[in-house]
């Protein structure tokens, strides 16, 4: 019976309950524990973090505005749909466009790319984000030829180098590993964190997933050891996709990048390698991505929203003054309200978890 293994799951959990700090880094994650409300079946003992596992969420404020200047600067800008409602320093991508800036919406990059080929009387931006899972597409795009009206805004995040820094910011005891991540990346980079005495499991996106790879971690807590053990073996390996990393390899360099609300992390980015810098819109445009930076406007709303806690864990949603209230997932004032990886947006649809 499907039930019986979460049944069972929990009341090993139960048993074998002690003080723990466990923070996932994914937003699938965080919306599999808030729509389930597992926080609720979970021993007051056995704390789940939620960490900076939302791509949009962790985006900083700079790309979005670099986007929107060259929205309104007559490019066609091309973005995944949680992107658009996602606020800049000045409104968002729907607000740009809403001014007659020409934006659209995208899958993948191949739409960007089947948009630039249809129209090449215009140049077309693709806005890319997210994190090790959605990078091997751009990568396999760049590598297949780009039209000549093309470039890409790459914002694209590392989930190891996040870890890292958690480590040392905030009182986490155990991770849970996102699954899809670790398909493309494996299971090695996160030895580095084992090794310092943190316990990690990849899990994926069921319930059962994730209690289950609670109850590993509790396991390895029990036995004293710290190890990166896998609890997703229909998806995940220990070499992860070779193919895909190789491809991120010849078309990507790491980079110290920016994380909303987090900082600059060091080697926590990916920026297109300098032969690929045709491509690159930060330097197809560089003139405009200076003026931006030097011209970008302080928002006093987006100012008192605590995203920047919550990302870390230092905050729920719930102490932010503003949820619920003028921050709604029709009218979100910070990013992790926008998206349904967004901590904040799971906590107000599902709100048996406020
Ligand atoms: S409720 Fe809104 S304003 Fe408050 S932290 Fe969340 S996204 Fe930011």
């Amino acid at each position: 019976m499907v039930v019986d293994i979460e049944k069972k799951l929990i009341a090993s959990i139960t048993k074998h309950a002690r003080p723990l700090r466990i923070m996932h880094i994914c937003g699938t994650h965080e919306r599999t524990i808030s729509k389930y409300g597992l926080r609720g079946v979970l021993p007051p003992e056995v704390e789940v973090l939620s960490g900076p596992g939302c791509p949009v969420c962790v985006t900083p404020t700079e790309d979005i505005d670099f986007a929107i200047t060259l929205a309104n600067a007559g490019v066609m800008l091309v973005s995944f749909g949680d992107m658009m409602r996602v606020p800049g320093n000045s409104g968002n991508l729907l607000d740009a466009k809403a001014k007659g800036a020409d934006v659209r919406m995208a899958y993948s990059i191949d739409d960007a790319v089947t948009l630039a080929n249809n129209n090449p009387e215009k140049e077309v931006v693709f806005f890319g984000i997210g994190f090790e899972t959605t990078a091997p597409a751009n990568a396999a795009a760049v590598l297949r030829g780009l039209p000549e009206n093309f470039s890409i805004l790459t914002s694209h995040k590392l989930v190891p180098p996040a870890m890292d820094l958690l480590i040392k910011d905030i009182n986490v005891d155990a991770f849970i590993a996102p699954g899809h991540v670790t398909t493309i990346i494996g299971m090695h980079p996160y030895q580095p964190i084992a090794d310092m005495g943190f316990p990690i499991v990849i899990a994926g996106f069921e319930v059962r997933d994730v209690l289950l790879s609670i109850a590993m971690i509790q396991r390895q807590v029990e036995a004293g050891v710290s190890k990166v053990e896998n609890a997703y073996p229909r998806a995940v390996n220990e070499e992860g996709n070779i193919t895909a990393q190789e491809m991120m390899q010849q078309v990507f360099d790491v980079a110290d990048s920016n994380w909303r609300g987090i900082g600059v992390i060091k080697n926590s980015g990916l920026c297109l390698k300098t032969k690929f810098r045709h491509y690159d819109a930060t330097k197809r445009y560089a003139k405009e991505y200076q003026n931006m930076l030097d011209s970008t406007p302080v928002n006093t709303v987006s100012s008192r929203c605590m995203c920047a806690a919550i990302l870390t864990a230092k905050a729920q949603p719930s102490q932010c003054p503003m949820f619920g209230k003028d921050c709604t997932p029709k009218n979100p004032v910070g990013p992790c309200m926008v998206s349904l990886e967004g901590m904040c947006y799971n906590w107000y649809k599902y709100s048996r978890e406020k």
